[in-house]
């Protein structure tokens, strides 16, 4: 929608932000018969190519079906059932299926996710403002908040039953609630990943995380076609002083194994320095406000759970929506935030846990390292322990 005279000035829910969280909601409310708006700060073709995640859990899959917007996730994702963890120059898969009682994952890119749900919200869905820059939230504690944002130059404002910050972490709709109302927890990384796009098939049918002395590597891929592809590299690292073979030689030491596996290569189209964070703001709504996506929490992306967790948000928040709208019921928004720290919690845990038993820390000592070997070993060796890993990758049904 983009004729100036259109744009509503009440809605039933405000939605800030067109990500996974703030996308995947309004298709959501949409079919739930739920009157929302969706502003989002960035142009659409800018949201569409932004480079973000790309492992899809069976939960986050089964919402995009229930929505209609999974049509090409099914041609063209390309389903894993298992990854390989590798360390001291030999593998070892972790079968999915088997240790998890036949669950598996979806590779299909963020960007993929996201043009998908535009262009089904741009057919038929609920109005949505591509450059309409949210400035502040107000009213939090009244019956009709209020989003105040910009667009096309000119200051609006849309009044609201409820709002949901789906404006990840730098939004501005946490800062409507009151500072002393929230507690967040964090931890910050002492390492980055360099991330680059290359235009050569994956060297691997399934993901594999590299624990070697010289850092992590990741092997991933976004389609048959695109290998995707990390380094662990210190904080603050310029992506641009690296020429195209340091990076390829890297990532060959940091994979090297035992027989004639090897890396191949091809044209670098897009590479990006992503600093590693946890974080989880506590409680996820107060008053009117709802946060849901990254606006509330950030896990590394070695569990690859952001945009599940994301999506798992929105799914439990338009139910409650959909429940208070058919009854008056308010049950599941006021159990809202309980609900989704569970989850929230699960996935920071794991995430944390292969961050840490997977890369090598600047103060890192000989100790410290056997320690992870150990815990590889282990995982290796023990069904039970592979299980573990197994069944916190694969996630759990909503
Ligand atoms: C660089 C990067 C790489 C990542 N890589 C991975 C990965 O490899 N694997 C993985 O699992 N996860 C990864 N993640 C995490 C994952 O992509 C996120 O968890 C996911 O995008 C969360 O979706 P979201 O909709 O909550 O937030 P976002 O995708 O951040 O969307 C928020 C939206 O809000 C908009 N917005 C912000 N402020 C305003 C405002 N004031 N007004 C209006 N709109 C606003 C933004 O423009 C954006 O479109 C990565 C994240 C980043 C930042």
């Amino acid at each position: 929608m983009s004729e100036t005279t259109n744009i509503p000035a009440t809605t039933t829910v405000g939605i800030v932000g067109a990500g996974p969280a703030g996308l995947l909601l309004a298709r959501l409310l949409h079919q739930a018969g739920v009157d929302c708006v969706v502003l989002e700060a960035r142009d659409r073709a800018y949201v569409e190519q932004r480079q973000r995640a790309g492992v899809l859990e069976q939960s986050t899959v089964d919402v995009l079906r229930a929505t209609g917007a999974a049509a090409r996730l099914e041609r063209e994702s390309i389903v894993h059932d298992g990854i390989e963890l590798s360390w001291n120059r030999r593998r070892h898969r972790i079968d999915f299926p088997e240790l998890t009682g036949g669950s598996r994952v979806w590779v299909y890119a963020q960007t993929e996710v996201v043009k998908d749900l535009i262009a089904l919200q741009l057919v038929d869905g609920a109005p949505l403002l591509f450059e309409a820059q949210a400035t502040a939230v107000t009213g939090a504690d009244t019956d009709r908040p209020v989003i105040h944002y910009t667009h096309e130059g000119v200051a609006r404002t849309l009044s609201c039953d409820y709002v949901v910050g789906c404006d990840g972490y730098h939004g501005v709709t946490r800062n409507a609630i009151p500072a002393d109302e929230l507690t967040t927890y964090e931890r910050v990384y002492p390492y980055s990943w360099f991330g680059i796009l290359a235009d050569v098939a994956p060297s691997n049918d399934e993901l594999v995380y590299a624990h070697s002395p010289r850092g992590f590597a990741l092997l991933s891929m976004r389609s048959h076609t695109v290998s995707r592809l990390y380094l662990q590299v210190p904080n603050g690292t310029d992506p641009h002083v690296w020429s195209d073979e340091r990076i390829w030689d890297e990532l060959d030491a940091r994979f090297a194994v035992d027989g004639d596996w090897k890396l191949a290569r091809g044209p670098i189209t897009q590479r990006a320095v992503l600093p590693l964070r946890s974080s989880v703001t506590e409680p996820m709504r107060w008053g009117r406000i709802f946060l849901a996506g990254d606006a509330a929490h950030i896990v590394p992306p070695t569990g690859a759970k952001g945009l599940n967790l994301a999506a798992a948000d929105v799914t439990v928040l338009a139910r409650a929506f959909e429940q208070w709208q058919r009854t008056g019921a308010s049950a599941g928004l006021d159990d809202y935030s309980r609900h989704c720290l569970e989850r929230v919690w699960r996935a920071e845990q794991f995430s944390y846990f292969m961050t840490t038993t997977l890369h090598t820390a600047p103060e890192q000592n000989p100790f410290d390292t056997r320690l992870q070997i150990s815990q590889l070993d282990r995982i290796s060796a023990s069904p039970y322990a592979a299980a573990e890993l197994a069944l916190n990758y694969v996630g759990t049904a909503l």
